[in-house]
């Protein structure tokens, strides 16, 4: 349908740099093609220092990044992860390729992230990892995490993957949990097309992890001159990224603060064109704890119905803005009834998840905001 009102807004557009392709000549040019090569070596030392962990690890993809973080974690089959059903699948997938069971817990209703305080009665003596995932890079409730894992004995992993870039009380997200997970998959803020980053902040994972990315070799002490052959010692896989990956990405984490703050222009245009959808009574516009410093990874509309979310979808759409959902939980999709099973009603998963509306988000959609604008106000505020 052909309609007046502008050009059409895809809702994500890969935002480039003018380095990265320079940096790939430079990878054609030195013939220096597999992981683990000079721009692997810049990007795990720029993310070491951005984060001030102990040590990073690219990965092809941040659901490569989640199936190392459980294989360190040594996770087993009847083993217990708890997680948020509102998440990516591979947040679950990676524990349930080892046998263990996700549980879901229910999210809060202002950030969408896991709500704390229903953790603790989740655990179980199975339960071995809580897995929190910021969602849209707004950190979850940390302190009061790590301070449950703390008291009985369980491992945190940060997915991170919408995080980067993001802090909670001034700490990087990814860097607080023991291991944390970044994904540079090109719908997120920094971007490599497929990729991913495992960091490690309890230094008692850094040697095991380095062997799991070589494919369950020493060969990483071998380069480093520690051992005088390299050998099979561990299981593992190939968990590295090729150089291209790396040359791309470092292209973008070296634009990562500039990324960051066009991508806080667009969303603090629409928050404000939105406000007075908000004081109506139209939409909720998405909360923002004062603790956290957020990377405006998403930009979400909650509606007061699915009926009005769903109408409001094909509305855009007619108005050539493609908008989107998020997520089917995974507690009601057929693997996560399959695989995992819910702590209790999961009222705010199943409630929010109904009613979320994204609206396109890139820098480089920057000039395509009035347009998107006018069209929510068109379709949402009429529907008063
Ligand atoms: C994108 C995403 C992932 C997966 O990232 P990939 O790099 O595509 O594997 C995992 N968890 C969350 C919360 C995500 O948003």
């Amino acid at each position: 349908m052909n309609h007046p009102s502008g050009t059409q807004v895809p809702f994500n557009r890969p935002f480039l740099t003018s380095h990265e392709e320079a940096y790939l000549q430079e990878v054609l040019a030195s013939r220096r093609l597999c992981g683990d090569g000079p721009f692997t070596r810049r990007c795990q030392d720029w993310l070491t220092a951005a984060l001030g962990c102990e040590k990073v690890l690219l990965t092809p993809s941040c659901t490569a990044a989640l199936e190392m973080t459980a294989l360190l974690t040594d996770v087993a089959a009847g083993d217990e992860v708890i997680m948020p059903s509102f998440t990516f699948v591979s947040t679950a997938n990676a524990f349930v390729l080892r046998g263990a069971v996700p549980v879901f817990v229910d999210i809060r209703p202002d950030t969408l992230n896991i709500d704390e305080s229903l953790i603790e009665r989740a655990i179980t003596p199975r339960t071995k990892v809580i897995v929190p995932v910021h969602y849209a890079g707004v950190g979850c409730a940390m302190d009061a995490i790590m301070d449950i894992a703390r008291r009985h004995d369980l491992l945190v992993i940060e997915d991170a993957a919408q995080g980067l870039c993001a802090t909670h009380a001034e700490r990087p997200l990814g860097s607080i949990g023991h291991l944390g997970v970044f994904s540079f998959h090109e719908t997120k803020n920094v971007v490599s097309g497929e990729g991913g980053a495992l960091a490690i902040n309890a230094s008692r994972f850094a040697e095991r992890a380095e062997i799991l990315w070589e494919k369950g070799t020493n060969r990483r002490k071998f380069l480093l001159g520690q051992v005088d052959k390299y050998t099979w010692t561990d299981v593992g896989s190939s968990f590295l990224p090729s150089e291209f990956s790396a040359a791309v990405l470092m292209a973008q984490l070296e634009a990562s603060q500039e990324i960051t703050q066009m991508r806080h222009e667009l969303w603090g245009r629409y928050h404000q064109a939105f406000a007075e959808l908000e004081a109506r009574g139209l939409v909720r516009r998405p909360i923002v704890p004062e603790e956290c410093r957020h990377n405006a990874h998403i930009y979400y509309l909650l509606l007061p119905t699915n009926e009005m979310r769903d109408a409001a979808l094909r509305r855009l759409q007619e108005r050539n803005v493609q908008a989107a959902f998020h997520y089917v939980p995974l507690h009601s999709s057929p693997a996560g009834q399959r695989f995992g099973r819910a702590d209790g009603a999961l009222r705010h998963t199943d409630d929010l998840s109904s009613r979320l509306l994204r609206l396109p988000m890139s820098p480089a959609l920057l000039e395509q905001a009035d347009q998107v604008i006018a069209a929510v106000l068109e379709v949402v505020g009429a529907a008063a």
